[in-house]
């Protein structure tokens, strides 16, 4: 039978999840459709992490106004999901008396969008609070409001949340067919699976063009926007207090150096147009530029700081979001070109969506029992030894280090599976496991056979980021064979 719905989300990124969660507190039901084996593995997974305050947007632009609201809500679905969200505050540097006036003018436009807490900081200042930076800064304006989370594990307490409440998620479904009808839309995913629904949020970041398409609309085109972003080394968490930022230019916000919540920290992202959305390639340029960029604001950043580096894609559309009901297909919503700042907007653009559903005719009861809070997992990394020790203390399995150099425990590995991890990414992305130094050397055999245990699968079945990214092929057939010595350890 066909399933029916009243809304149905397409896309499974932060904006997806929050519009999910944002709705599953209203009597409706809702599906989420997602292309990819676990949420979170489109833009959501590769970005900087920061929750901005809301001061490098155009001073009327819809992304300034829903990143200065995003920003505070972040604040209070972190508490409510138990996410880690630190408030750490930026700063955007000048080098040149000649610069102040641009930096004003950044002051004034977000100041008019409603950031709090502005303030023009001097040489002294900066020598002080970070007596790092090149000294050749000359003032700074500082954002208290600026905070850092950890994108990928926002995205799975909301959606672990919504699907509390009631949300039906539906992974490896990639949407490749909408027909309006009399009542609402027929959707139809790549399995040969129909949905009924009343609504549909074509939320599908780089691909919301292509959803678009589907139903007939063609004024929507997403321009990939490639960022290369390097991980430093944890030992480098103190290199700065603050977000560092050099004055943006018309396209992008600069190379930053970054504080992210799990410690290491990031210099980066690059912004180049590419072809092709799925361009996650890193280059010998884009690590040059940001080096030379990121030692000009910190001179002691070296090469042999960096551990790891990933590219994300912005998907671009013009320069603001476009979150709008479709007038000619009633019923369908964009939310497109969420380009950054999505990340810290998308509870912000949650609540617009919800408005613009209610506009077109759905009514937005509050459930009589909706579970607001989530009942976050320990992790060993960010606990003090004595509360770890109380923790081992009580359930052994949390001291079965499985990833030394990030020290992630068979529990914590177990308590991802239960709460939906499905591959070697969704381990890394929920708990650290394979994003130390040795980038999984030690541990990803013995996370693949924790895996295989709690799913019930063969060793062959478990991947890294879905099918097609099987680790060991079976012996018969044509692909890849792990070496013997590996095979063996697998099957113990
Ligand atoms: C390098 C970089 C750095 C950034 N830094 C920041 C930052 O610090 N702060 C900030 O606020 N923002 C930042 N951003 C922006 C932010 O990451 C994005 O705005 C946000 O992640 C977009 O989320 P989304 O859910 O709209 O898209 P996505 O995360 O891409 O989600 C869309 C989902 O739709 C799915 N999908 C696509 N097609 C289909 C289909 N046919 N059927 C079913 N599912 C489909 C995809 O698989 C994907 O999971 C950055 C972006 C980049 C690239």
């Amino acid at each position: 039978m066909t399933p029916a719905f009243d809304v149905l989300i397409i896309g499974g990124g932060v904006t997806g999840a929050a519009i999910a969660r944002e709705l599953s507190q209203y009597k409706l039901s809702l599906a989420l459709l997602e292309k990819e084996a676990e949420l979170a593995f489109g833009v959501s997974k590769s970005n900087s992490g920061i929750i901005h305050p809301g001061t490098q947007n155009p001073a009327d632009s819809l992304k300034g106004k829903l990143c200065v609201e995003g920003n505070r809500l972040v604040r209070q679905l972190a508490m409510e999901l138990g996410v880690h969200f630190v408030e750490v505050g930026e700063l955007i540097v000048i080098f040149h008396e000649q610069d102040r006036p641009a930096l004003l003018r950044i002051k004034e436009e977000a100041e008019h969008l409603g950031v709090s807490g502005l303030e023009l900081v001097d040489r002294t200042w900066l020598q002080t609070h970070e007596p790092l930076l090149n000294s050749d800064i000359v003032a700074a304006l500082f954002a208290p409001t600026a905070g850092i989370i950890s994108p990928y594990r926002f995205v799975y307490a909301l959606s672990e949340n919504a699907q509390r409440n009631g949300v039906e998620i539906y992974l490896e479904h990639k949407v490749t067919g909408i027909k309006k009808h009399s009542s609402g839309f027929l959707v139809r995913t790549e399995n040969q699976v129909a949905f009924q629904t009343r609504y549909v949020i074509n939320a599908a970041g780089l691909y919301a063009d292509e959803i678009a398409r589907l139903i007939g609309i063609q004024n929507i085109e997403i321009h990939p926007r490639k960022g290369e972003e390097y991980l430093l080394d944890k030992k480098q968490e103190h290199l700065t207090r603050h977000l560092i930022f050099p004055l943006p230019d018309k396209t992008s916000k600069g190379i930053l150096i970054i504080k992210t919540s799990d410690g290491n920290p990031m210099i980066g992202p690059t912004a180049e147009p590419v072809e092709s959305k799925e361009d996650l390639t890193t280059t010998e340029a884009g690590l040059n530029k940001i080096l030379i960029s990121a030692q000009k604001l910190l001179p002691t950043i070296s090469k042999e700081d960096i551990i790891a580096y990933f590219a994300g894609v912005r998907p671009v559309s013009g320069n603001d979001f476009i979150i709008r009901h479709e007038a000619a297909v009633p019923g369908f919503m964009q939310v497109a070109g969420i380009q950054s700042p999505g990340l810290t907007a998308a509870p912000a653009i949650a609540k617009m969506v919800g408005k613009l559903l209610q506009e077109q005719g759905l009514k937005l009861k509050k459930k009589r029992i909706f579970h607001k809070q989530r009942q976050a997992s320990p992790h060993l990394f960010n606990l003090p030894l004595a509360q770890a020790n109380r923790l081992i203390h009580r359930n052994p399995a949390f001291g079965d280090i499985v990833c030394r150099c990030e020290m992630v425990s068979a529990q914590e590995i177990r308590e991802a599976v239960q709460q939906g991890a499905r591959t070697l990414d969704g381990i890394k992305f929920r708990t650290r496991a394979q994003a130390g130094r040795c980038h999984g050397g030690f541990c990803t055999t013995r996370i693949m056979k924790i895996l295989a245990e709690e799913l019930n699968l063969p060793l062959t079945e478990v991947t890294k980021r879905g099918p097609g990214s099987e680790i060991i092929m079976d012996c018969r057939g044509t692909k890849f064979c792990a070496p013997t010595s590996e095979r063996d350890a697998n099957e113990k």
